[in-house]
């Protein structure tokens, strides 16, 4: 097996492990290969074994490497984790399947405009800025009950929440924090944890964790 394929192998069995005492089925839990920087002959190893939910950050940088891809693999899942302009929806709709970063009533507004235009409902996870982080993306915890409403009456399918804990910092109580949030909301998907937490994320209810450098190596 090459490096990716025996990452890739570890990494789900982490994910199972956990699973076990946290009595969850491991098909609860979508794992996303986040794939940014990383050109198609690094995917390919991951797609030989058959991974095929993949997470990007950028619309370009996906348009370059996605489409190429698909028309050898077309049940290929393509997630946008990063934070989108909305200048950039039409795009984002017509190439991703899940959206990560729906953060604020501007970029709602432009979804589902391009979703008309383009008649594809794409389900997106509403970003939250769980450690109140004033540099970082992601609608803040006190408006959003009522984004959650806006985004519910703009008819934009509701994937569930997202979040990126503050650096350095224990990440298991903003999962928590996230975990409670969506149920509150009567919300069951999570997309949380990445690399360095999956395993605490899963264990804490993560229904989609982006896992990039323990499976591609560390980005250049
Ligand atoms: C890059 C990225 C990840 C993956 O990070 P790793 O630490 O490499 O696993 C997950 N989520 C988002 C939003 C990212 O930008």
């Amino acid at each position: 097996m090459t490096n990716a394929a025996t990452r890739l192998a570890e990494v789900r069995a982490n994910i199972a492990r956990v699973c076990k005492p946290a009595r969850r089925e491991t098909a609860e839990v979508t794992l996303i290969a986040v794939s940014k920087t990383h050109d198609a002959a690094a995917i390919q190893p991951l797609l030989d074994a058959g991974q095929r939910v993949f997470g990007e950050n950028r619309v370009q940088e996906a348009q370059a490497k996605w489409p190429a891809l698909r028309e050898s693999y077309p049940d290929i899942e393509l997630h946008l984790i990063g934070q989108l302009q909305s200048n950039k929806a039409e795009e984002a709709v017509a190439l991703f399947d899940v959206i990560h970063s729906l953060d604020r009533p501007s970029l709602l507004t432009a979804l589902a405009k391009a979703m008309d235009k383009a008649g594809r409902r794409v389900p997106c996870f509403v970003q939250v800025n769980i450690g109140d982080e004033a540099q970082k993306g992601g609608c803040p915890i006190s408006e959003l009950p009522a984004f959650l409403e806006a985004v519910r009456a703009a008819d934009v399918p509701l994937a569930g929440l997202m979040c990126i804990p503050p650096a350095d910092t224990e990440a298991a109580p903003f999962f928590a924090l996230l975990a409670k949030l969506a149920a509150d909301h009567g919300l069951t998907g999570l997309s949380m944890g990445m690399s360095g937490d999956y395993e605490t994320a899963v264990m804490l209810g993560a229904t989609h964790v982006r896992v990039g450098s323990a499976l591609f190596g560390a980005r250049g």
